[in-house]
């Protein structure tokens, strides 16, 4: 594609890089075949296609306006463009450009605003995040029905965290909303590990992965959350007294696996930022290298489970973000679960962050059609692997939602 961007963005780095990722759209328009709000809303203006055109017009010196904004977003930042497309168009980094220029230009009507202020105080925040929670359970038998259904319940049972034994060890983010919402994921990670041979260690200091805020907008400050995590981590890293950095929520691992680039021009931690992202791992990907072992467990149990039929949910974040898929699923398959076939596997459940808060309509939609897919096959319970994820499809489901290291924890310790 021919680009002609204006005077003010075109030498800056940012300029450089958005315009080598619109010259390598040529247009062909494979993408609009998996954009899921192309196919709710079939405007061409919601489609990877339409919206990289925006996006140019806007970085070539044409008038930004609340249309533009609109669109981008409707955009769940799924990537499943990314997944589809032939070129390698890197659509993510291009929206985070553009979004940024976007709202320094359009202010957004004020209930939007406050909404998006509260978003970024709270969510990233564990301890307002419990306390707000808990309070809204306190008051969940006053609430209307409605709004009861968003609050969840009491968290179920958490089981013993093992003690620090192995000579092998790693480290796992805690992050924002998850030890609040479902503290059992964590903890079942580090039971399972032990058994491998294992000690998961957390770092009290580290702490959201910094992609809520960042996505939101305040970039700085989202920026600012990361730079923490990698102080908290780093002596750890240093003294190389852990192999990896374990991610149990899909959407923290695509945003800490991409470290290097979000600190990419920062002196003090581009070089720390790079290396955190190469020791960062997603759990399925520590667990497939340790699939032998998995196996032998599974076969001395002395009781055999009943095989029962289990749906899996990939999230955006794994198969499209980090381009990570099959793993959980063949773990799964090995633990003695048989994986139901969903339709649209690669289309989002409407999540995607602060989506479902920010766009409830189109989200609705999108956890529909999902929670059809996931059951068309009868399923026992479904599987996911990002607590969002999570949280939303439980919402659209009476089925029993968890994540799929919980699933593995349960079988290795029946
Ligand atoms: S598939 Fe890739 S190259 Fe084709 S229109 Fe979409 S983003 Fe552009
Ligand atoms: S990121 Fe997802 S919603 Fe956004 S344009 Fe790409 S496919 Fe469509």
């Amino acid at each position: 594609m021919q680009t002609k961007l204006a005077d003010f963005i075109k030498d800056t780095p940012q300029g450089k890089e958005a315009d080598a990722i619109l010259r390598s759209c040529v247009h062909c328009g494979f993408c609009l075949a998996t954009c899921p709000t192309y196919q709710l809303l079939g405007d061409e203006l919601d489609s990877p296609r339409g919206r990289i055109y925006l996006m140019k017009q806007m970085l070539e010196g044409q008038p930004v306006t609340e249309k533009t904004q609109l669109h981008l977003d409707r955009c769940l930042t799924c990537r499943a463009c990314e997944t589809t497309c032939p070129s390698g168009v890197r659509y993510a980094q291009l929206v985070d450009i553009s979004r940024d220029i976007i709202d320094k230009q359009i202010k957004r009507k004020p209930k939007f605003g406050i909404l998006r202020f509260t978003l970024r105080k709270t969510l990233p925040n564990a301890s307002v995040f419990k306390s707000l929670l808990k309070l809204g359970q306190l008051a969940r038998p006053m609430l209307p029905s409605k709004l009861k259904d968003s609050v969840p319940q009491k968290p179920e049972h958490v089981g013993e965290w093992p003690a620090i034994q192995h000579a092998r060890k790693m480290l796992v983010l805690d992050g924002c909303v998850q030890p609040t919402l479902a503290p059992n994921i964590n903890t079942a990670s580090a039971r399972v590990l032990d058994k491998l041979g294992i000690s998961l260690i957390k770092s009290k200091k580290a702490g959201c992965c910094g992609a809520v805020t960042f996505h939101l907008n305040e970039q700085q400050d989202g920026l600012g959350y990361m730079r923490r995590n990698i102080d908290a981590w780093w002596p750890l890293i240093e003294q190389k007294e852990v192999e990896a950095i374990v991610m149990t929520a899909s959407g923290c691992g695509v945003t800490v696996k991409e470290y290097g680039h979000y600190l990419r021009f920062d002196p003090n931690y581009a070089e720390k930022a790079r290396k955190i992202a190469v020791l960062t791992k997603d759990i399925s990907e520590i667990l497939h290298a340790e699939l032998e072992k998995i196996k032998q467990l599974i076969d001395q149990q002395i009781t055999k489970p009943k095989k029962s039929k289990l749906s899996f949910h990939s999230p955006c974040t794994l198969q499209h973000g980090q381009q990570i898929r099959g793993l959980a699923e063949g773990i799964l398959k090995v633990a003695g679960y048989e994986l139901t076939l969903v339709p649209g596997a690669h289309l989002c459940c409407g999540s995607a962050g602060t989506y479902s808060i920010l766009q409830p309509e189109l989200s609705q939609q999108l956890l529909k059609n999902k929670v059809n897919a996931l059951e068309t096959d009868k399923p026992e319970q479904i599987a996911t692997a990002n607590i969002g994820c999570l949280v939303h499809l439980r919402d659209g489901t009476a089925l029993l939602v968890r994540h799929w290291i919980e699933v593995l924890d349960e079988r290795l310790s029946s």
